[in-house]
């Protein structure tokens, strides 16, 4: 033990979404504190120098591809140190070893459900990335968690790890209002006219926040508050609390809880990745952060309003998502996955994201999550009528 109590047995650390925004943060967090973490395994779909330099940064032991055809690929690129590894089955070899402590999914989209699943059966403790994971799988991770209690699943989206900060310690009867905040996104102050005529450009100029692509979209529509709304039902359920969204273009405050007694617990800091995920990874203890910290003498000005949700239909998407759960929160986060491709493409204007996902929504047979296999199949049906929604 070291002054502090850190317990300086190093935790051994699986990073799958590597060469992604939240993956290359990981591995600045996992570089500079080789004392503290072992990288056992890296993994990516398919960006193959950005999974070998990062194999190679963190000293890996094994580098894993997705995709089985591009496994003698990434082996010709690393060094005879590093094993190369493939394919779903393989990674959840890894996943599920005895040699890993901690689960890094920072993968895209609902890639993430089985390898998370499979950590949790393993009784792992999981940084979680993937918000379309709790989004699209939140029953199954429930229940798989109230069997492998010895499993934690720690929130790395800022909202949620904020709002996990302002929980601690509180018992599950004083929470009221669980509140996220929204940066409110390039689009704040245009017209609904004016953003349904977005260009991909515009909706890619995030005004704080600097992430992937697909997420900076769904940060301009407001899905990706709508997906965070689910997200953190399935995340706090235990606390049975009201959910709500407040606009704060600062991105200073991340996350309040209100208690009974309308005391709010805000929880602020700069707005960087590294310091959600670098708490999910030395939880419960904390790291020390060399990058910028928040000033509010500088900052001065917090600045809060109610969402626009006549503008931003996302909203009600959220509303039908939370209130219906079962496989209509996995069919909403697919239609928008598919709706962000078809506008990226330029195949249709950015209102018709909304259009897309509302017909996929009130069209859909919902029924309660069963299965991992029945949510693929949810997630395969919505997608399809997701592409062939006629604008
Ligand atoms: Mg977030």
């Amino acid at each position: 033990m070291i002054p502090g109590g850190m317990d300086m047995e190093k935790k051994r650390i699986v990073l799958l979404g590597a060469t992604g925004s939240i993956g290359q943060n990981s591995c600045a967090i996992l570089a500079a504190n080789r004392e503290r973490f072992e990288t056992i395994a890296v993994a990516a779909r398919s960006s193959l120098d950005g999974l070998a330099d990062a194999a190679v940064k963190l000293g890996a032991k094994v580098a894993l591809t997705t995709d089985t055809a591009l496994e003698s690929e990434l082996a010709s690129r690393l060094p005879s140190s590093i094993k190369a590894a493939s394919g779903m089955d393989e990674l959840l070899n890894i996943v599920t070893s005895k040699e890993v402590d901690i689960v890094i999914c920072a993968i895209i989209g609902t890639a993430g459900i089985r390898p998370v699943l499979a950590a949790i059966e393993a009784g792992k403790t999981i940084a979680l990335a993937s918000k379309e994971v709790m989004v699209a799988a939140g029953d199954l991770v429930n229940a798989a968690l109230k069997a492998h209690p010895e499993a934690q699943l720690l929130p790395v989206d800022s909202e949620h790890s904020g709002v996990f900060q302002c929980l601690a310690g509180r018992r599950t009867d004083e929470v009221d209002t669980i509140w996220l905040t929204a940066s409110g996104g390039p689009f704040r102050n245009w017209s609904a006219e004016k953003i349904a005529n977005a260009t991909v450009a515009e909706a890619l100029a995030h005004p704080t926040w600097n992430m992937g692509r697909k997420i900076t979209i769904d940060s301009a529509s407001m899905m990706n508050k709508a997906l965070e709304l689910v997200e953190a039902k399935y995340l706090f359920a235990k606390y049975n609390a009201k959910l709500d969204v407040l606009v704060h273009p600062q991105s200073a405050v991340h996350a309040l809880i209100e208690l009974t007694d309308g005391s709010l617990i805000a929880q602020c800091g700069y707005p960087d990745m590294k310091l959600p995920i670098a708490y999910a990874l030395s939880y419960p203890e904390r790291l020390p952060f060399p990058g910028k910290r928040l000033s509010l003498a500088e900052l001065k000005t917090l600045e809060f309003f109610a969402p626009d949700r006549k503008k931003f239909p996302a909203f009600s998407f959220a509303d039908a998502a939370l209130e219906a759960g079962g496989t209509l929160p996995c069919a909403m986060n697919a239609a928008n996955e598919i709706a962000v491709e078809r506008f990226c493409r330029g195949e249709i204007n950015f209102g018709s994201i909304y259009r897309i996902i509302d017909c996929v929504m009130s069209n859909w047979h919902n029924e309660a999550q069963a299965s991992l296999e029945q949510l693929q199949i949810a997630d395969t049906e919505a997608r399809s009528k997701a592409l062939e929604v006629r604008l």
